[in-house]
């Protein structure tokens, strides 16, 4: 089984990355609360080479759901931006947030965004790595809080190969069930590339994204282990507070190797 954790993308993050004794890792390839354009690595060779895996987290402005086009554009150009910068360290995929809409737009409108940005995208020969999209914690307008929105979200997406990243602390938090969870999110999606292994802050169906270490949280920890036990050879990184991390990854080893 293929485990790991998120790590900083300024400095080395393959070495951090070994200190864990991580097999995969993920980084932005920006400062994630920024607009910036994603500058080459100065550890691309290293990072490129090493075999630990690498999976890009996209940044945290990214909406291609919104009905605002001058939200939309601009987020459309980095998930390309990004994807490119994520093939250029050779990581498997992009991590991008489902996204949402306005309170009083409809949630369906955002979903035909999504596939815009795959239809135009396909135009100038798709996106250089996979786009992974990712189940989201809060608000009512989200794209991939509720799974019933995943499974119209997919009817639009599915067709342009979009692989899917779960995260169990938004699953938990957005209020869908871990029990049985993996099955349930395959028979919409058909796959499932990436899990972000995270325990929870706050209560069942809080709506609040805070993620928490695995021994920590609000989520059973029995309910964990067996999301990485059904989930087959999808790798697993973990999201957790950092002073946790190698602790959360010691139990994960011990419990599902
Ligand atoms: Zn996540």
């Amino acid at each position: 089984m293929r485990i790991g954790a998120h790590v900083r993308q300024d400095g080395d993050p393959i070495g951090f990355g070994e200190k864990l004794g991580a097999d995969v890792i993920q980084m932005f390839v920006v400062d994630p609360q920024s607009w910036d354009k994603p500058k080459p690595h100065p550890l691309t060779a290293e990072i490129k080479a090493s075999p630990i895996d690498v999976v890009v987290h996209s940044s945290y402005q990214i909406n291609v759901a919104s009905l605002n086009n001058r939200l939309r554009m601009p987020s459309r150009g980095a998930v390309a931006a990004q994807a490119a910068a994520a093939a250029e360290l050779g990581a498997f995929g992009l991590v991008v947030h489902g996204g949402h809409v306005r309170k009083d737009d409809e949630i369906i409108e955002g979903i035909l965004n999504w596939r815009k940005l795959f239809e135009r995208q396909q135009d100038k020969g798709g996106f250089a790595v996979p786009i992974l999209i990712e189940n989201t914690a809060g608000g009512n307008h989200a794209m991939a809080r509720h799974f019933d929105d995943i499974a119209r979200l997919w009817e639009a997406v599915g067709d342009f190969g979009a692989g899917f990243c779960l995260d169990t602390c938004h699953a938990w938090a957005g209020g869908e069930e871990l029990l049985g969870i993996v099955d349930r999110i395959k028979a919409i999606t058909g796959r499932i590339d990436l899990v972000h292994l995270n325990s929870s802050r706050d209560a069942f169906d809080s709506g609040a994204d805070r993620h928490a270490n695995l021994a920590d949280g609000t989520i059973d920890t029995e309910l964990l282990v067996e999301v990485c036990k059904a989930v087959g050879d999808a790798p697993i990184v973990l999201e957790t507070p950092a002073e946790g991390v190698a602790e959360d990854l010691a139990f994960l080893r011990e419990q599902v190797g």
